[in-house]
């Protein structure tokens, strides 16, 4: 059962576009963040979560110009709407870099320095497509029908200036053999083809700098040229940890355990920047894990493309009765995404599936075995829990087993990223605990004084499974399992370790002792009875 010694875990999401709105492909990525990062400190590990906003980017100066504001200024208004965004929704990073910050201009400036210490920048002259959206050069190859693939419905611009370049085309046997030896290091394996076989078509050099941007961070030793796009935002992951700035802190945390990304942007996570990293002699991040698509009733959910759907939207209609998305609409958010389409795989959506899945695990099967439990609990024992016999009967021991086998398969798919193959496990539990109510009925036994016994028994054990599954979904459901702990009367999941806990304890068979109280609270998941969920 035990998902083995506590251990250092940094795990990262992109920096997101200051400028941006978040929408739910963000929200994808952050929640699934969240939810590794509340699991790893659930084990105790000593867990650093980071996410941010890129902030050097050409669109922000055109926007600030075209709102009349200066630069600085407009960052200082946008990035706070992404903070209080996480903050909303039940996003517990441990930090937030923004790229205008000191501590990263320090990191940065010494990574470029050592990268051209080691002979891997050079100058040059660079003309081509470049689409201002994804902030990058083009091979005409590349391009369809003349336009960005990636955003077909803007113009292509033609740029040519100075530039320094960075040898990219070096690092091609380098990054294949790493990659050949560490097959952890691009996940899933179908992108870790697609990344060997970009390398196995060549890599060419790409340009660092820019002459005609005035915001960025001005390269070293050359105020005329700014360091554009990859050595400042993808940087974001060491300077947040300290380099640059705190040697002893960065050595601590570095490398990254996670790197979590969209699979649009492998080829930078996966390719570009282990390359910048061996350059410099740091060491690579043990995983770049890229995550599939969500489709919308087949539209992409992104902001250049087909559909754009606020995450505050999405836990809102969630939210029976209200506008406004409460915990069981938020955690419900979360779960729905991350169990309706296994993680790195493409998927599509339908309000319809999230509607019917929701009433289905959330309302009926585990918000039903909640309420049911504690209600007899309350009703039979005034919330007691009962001495159960010495004996361990068959039936017990079942459950016994399937509690150690479906844990031990938990943290086995939460190693893997397999969200959804984590939630299995513990939907398992939760249809064993009522399927076990079910067959012991305890609403008999009661009448039947000589079956007192049994009927302890039986309660203890619901009680007792309910207790353990208030851990293993509190990654993903973090207010019902704070609302359950407290009707449970045992430690928040937040605070185990604070309470002197490990998590091998409170997934033990055994924690409920007997006499402990417990409380009936309010309804974990109300049923969604209208077709809440519109575009
Ligand atoms: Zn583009």
């Amino acid at each position: 059962v035990s998902p083995g010694t506590p251990s250092k875990y940094y795990l990262t999401t992109p920096i997101y576009y200051v400028n941006d709105r978040p929408h739910i492909g963000h929200y994808y990525t952050t929640v699934a963040a969240d939810v590794l990062a509340r699991y790893h400190r659930l084990r105790g590990d000593d867990t650093f979560f980071l996410t941010g906003t890129d902030e050097h980017s050409l669109n922000v100066d055109r926007k600030a110009r075209e709102e009349g504001v200066t630069t600085r200024e407009f960052v200082d208004k946008m990035a706070p709407q992404w903070q209080e965004t996480w903050a909303k929704l039940d996003i517990s990073n441990d930090d937030f870099i923004r790229t205008t910050e000191e501590r990263h201009k320090a990191g940065v400036l010494e990574l470029v320095r050592r990268v051209r210490d080691a002979g891997d920048i050079f100058e040059g002259t660079y003309e081509g497509p470049y689409c201002v959206s994804c902030e990058r050069f083009y091979l005409e190859k590349d391009l369809v029908d003349g336009r960005c693939p990636l955003h077909p419905s803007r113009e292509i611009e033609r740029v040519e200036e100075r530039n320094f370049f960075f040898r990219l085309s070096a690092f091609g046997p380098r990054l294949r053999e790493h990659i050949k030896a560490h097959p952890e290091f691009v996940q899933p394996e179908e992108r870790r083809n697609e990344v060997l076989a970009t390398i196995e078509s060549g890599l060419e050099d790409f340009s660092i700098s820019r002459e005609s941007v005035k915001w960025g961070i001005p390269f070293p030793d050359d105020p005329t040229q700014v360091i554009y796009v990859w050595f400042d935002a993808l940087t974001n992951y060491l300077t947040a940890v300290g380099y640059g700035t705190d040697e002893e802190r960065f050595r601590h945390y570095w490398p990254a355990n996670v790197h979590l990304i969209g699979k649009d942007i492998l080829r930078f996570h996966a390719i570009y920047w282990p390359a910048m990293l061996l350059s410099a002699g740091l060491p690579l991040p043990k995983t770049v894990f890229a995550h599939g698509f969500l489709y919308f009733k087949g539209r992409k959910l992104s902001k250049s493309e087909g559909v754009m759907l606020s995450p505050f939207d999405l836990a809102a209609q969630l939210t029976p009765g209200s506008d406004e998305p409460s915990a069981s609409g938020r955690d419900a958010a979360r779960y729905l995404l991350l169990r309706h389409v296994p993680f790195g795989r493409d998927g599509d959506i339908t309000y319809e599936a999230l509607v019917d899945r929701y009433n289905a695990d959330l309302a009926n099967d585990f918000g039903n075995l909640a309420s049911r439990t504690l209600k007899i609990l309350k009703q039979y024992t005034d919330g007691v829990v009962p001495q159960p016999p010495a004996e361990v009967e068959a039936r017990t021991e079942a459950l016994h087993a399937l509690v150690a086998e479906a844990t031990t398969a938990f943290h086995a798919a939460m190693d893997d990223l397999d969200f959804s193959g984590a939630l299995e496990q513990v939907w398992r539990l939760v249809g064993r605990a009522n399927g076990y109510i079910e067959e012991s009925r305890p609403w008999d036994l009661r009448k039947d004084p000589s079956r007192e016994i049994a009927l302890n028994l039986v309660l203890y054990n619901a009680a007792e499974m309910l207790r353990i599954l208030t851990y293993l979904v509190s990654p993903f459901l973090p207010g019902a399992a704070d609302e359950l702990a407290k009707q449970l009367r045992v430690p928040r999941p937040m605070s185990v370790h604070k309470d002197g806990y490990t998590l091998d304890d409170v997934l033990s068979w055994g924690g409920l002792a007997a006499g402990h109280m417990t409380e009936v609270g309010p309804v974990l998941f109300p049923r969604l009875d209208k077709p809440v969920l519109t575009a």
